[in-house]
């Protein structure tokens, strides 16, 4: 079937922004806000849904909680950047041009790359096969509908990161019936300061969540997860969320990318191999003084704004900036009750100062529910949008001599 090509005005420089999450749409919404009025710009977002994805909430869609109804066109209407809904295929970094849905191609001028990430389903035999995921709000609801049908058994959990924290605590509270495992290599909050990892174990146990810290997986089977030194644990839902990868897309165009297929970008954001390819969020490697920034929402809504000011820069002639940020905190829900938020360094490493209980509880709702008004206000205030700690010294990267 050939492909309808679509053709932009003369004239006019169009950018497109693929992937509508947390850093596209902040790219979005800050870059159709700035160009608002002018003809000699055109924006066009496409996501492969109307819908936007709350992917901080999709532990809570795993277990059957429904989240508000954003929709991502009623969000745009009056910034004149236009909405496609589609599935992105490919994209051909020479030609300039996106596929979308095998059956239509867009032309860019510049690109916005902020497909996000996904579960790495390919480092351990069977992950692929008999896991369930997080990645999309829909992984998220077939594990809800797996849950709700099991009755009784066991759940493994598989990555004691964070994610896999937030997500074995909501199974546990929201399924008393099931037998909830944690495993993982390291012990979960490890990251923290002593006392908020105490309160992370401590947690985990009041809801009965088994706990297995230095543990390998090596096999994922349909009813056992198979451990380095040959245990085997009976598994009736296995849960992966040990490592992330971005989408293949930005390898199979040509794009320079790292050892997890994410962009590397020039510090203002531009891809290093193709400069008219700008990447933001957890689709690109984006490197700080402390080192490359790992996916989330708190860096990836910056990394949209500050895409969107270099495009501008660019279009006006200048010299766009350097990208800088620094950490400031580490919210981690545990239940809908309790919760911990432990504050952090610009290089993400854990201050001394924490929140527990129910005024995190409190802390981790307001940061979970303000990327949607933030985007509303830089609708019609963009700058408001342009406010984040910037890291200081340690965010700084030192040029080679
Ligand atoms: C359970 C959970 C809890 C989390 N909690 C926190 C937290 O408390 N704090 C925090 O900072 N971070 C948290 N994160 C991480 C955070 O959600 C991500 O870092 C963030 O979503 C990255 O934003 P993004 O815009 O780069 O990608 P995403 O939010 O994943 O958005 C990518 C968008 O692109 C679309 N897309 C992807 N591929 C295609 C395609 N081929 N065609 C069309 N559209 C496509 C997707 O549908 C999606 O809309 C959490 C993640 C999870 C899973």
């Amino acid at each position: 079937m050939s492909a309808r090509q679509e053709t932009s005005t003369a004239t006019a420089h169009h950018v497109v922004i693929l992937g509508a999450g947390y850093a596209g749409m902040s790219a979005a919404i800050q870059l159709a806000a700035r160009v608002k009025g002018r003809e000699d710009v055109q924006v066009t977002v496409v996501n492969a849904q109307e819908r936007f994805t709350e992917r901080m909430r999709l532990h809570l869609t795993a277990t059957g909680q429904r989240l508000a109804e954003l929709s991502i066109p009623e969000l745009l209407e009056g910034t004149e950047a236009r909405f496609v809904r589609g599935w992105v295929t490919a994209v051909d970094a020479d030609a300039k041009t996106v596929r979308i849905d095998d059956d239509r191609v867009l032309p860019y001028d510049t690109l916005v790359y902020g497909l996000g990430g996904v579960a790495d389903t390919c480092t351990v035999p069977g992950v692929e096969d008999h896991a369930y995921t997080l990645s999309s709000a829909q992984d998220a609801e077939l594990l809800a509908v797996r849950l709700g049908r099991l009755g009784s058994g066991t759940v493994v959990v598989a990555g004691s990161g964070l994610t896999g924290v937030e997500s074995a605590a909501e199974i546990a509270e929201r399924h008393p019936e099931l037998d909830v495992v944690l495993l993982g290599r390291a012990e979960p909050g490890a990251t923290m300061n002593p006392k908020a990892k105490a309160y992370v174990q401590a947690a985990l146990d009041r809801l009965g969540v088994r706990v297995r810290a230095g543990a390998e997986v090596v096999k994922v089977l349909s009813d056992t997860v198979e451990l380095a030194g040959g245990e085997s644990i009976a598994a009736d839902v296995v849960l992966w969320t040990s490592g992330t990868r971005a989408s293949p897309l930005a390898a199979a165009a040509g794009l320079a990318v790292d050892e997890r297929g994410r962009i590397v970008t020039d510090a203002a954001l531009r891809s290093v191999s193709h400069p008219d390819v700008y990447a933001v969020g957890d689709a690109a490697a984006i490197r700080q003084g402390y080192g490359v920034m790992h996916g989330t929402c708190q860096g990836g809504m910056p990394t949209g704004v500050h895409a969107a000011l270099s495009i501008e820069c660019v279009l006006k002639g200048k010299q766009p900036k350097p990208f800088r940020f620094g950490y400031y905190h580490t919210p981690v829900s545990l239940g809908r009750g309790d919760a911990v938020v432990q504050f952090t360094h610009p290089d993400d490493s854990p201050r001394r100062i924490c929140l527990t209980g129910r005024m995190a509880v409190r802390y981790k709702e307001m940061v979970t529910a303000s990327p949607w008004p933030t985007y509303g206000r830089m609708k019609k205030m963009p700058a408001s949008g342009a406010f984040w700690p910037r890291g200081g010294r340690s965010a700084r990267v030192r040029e080679a001599r």
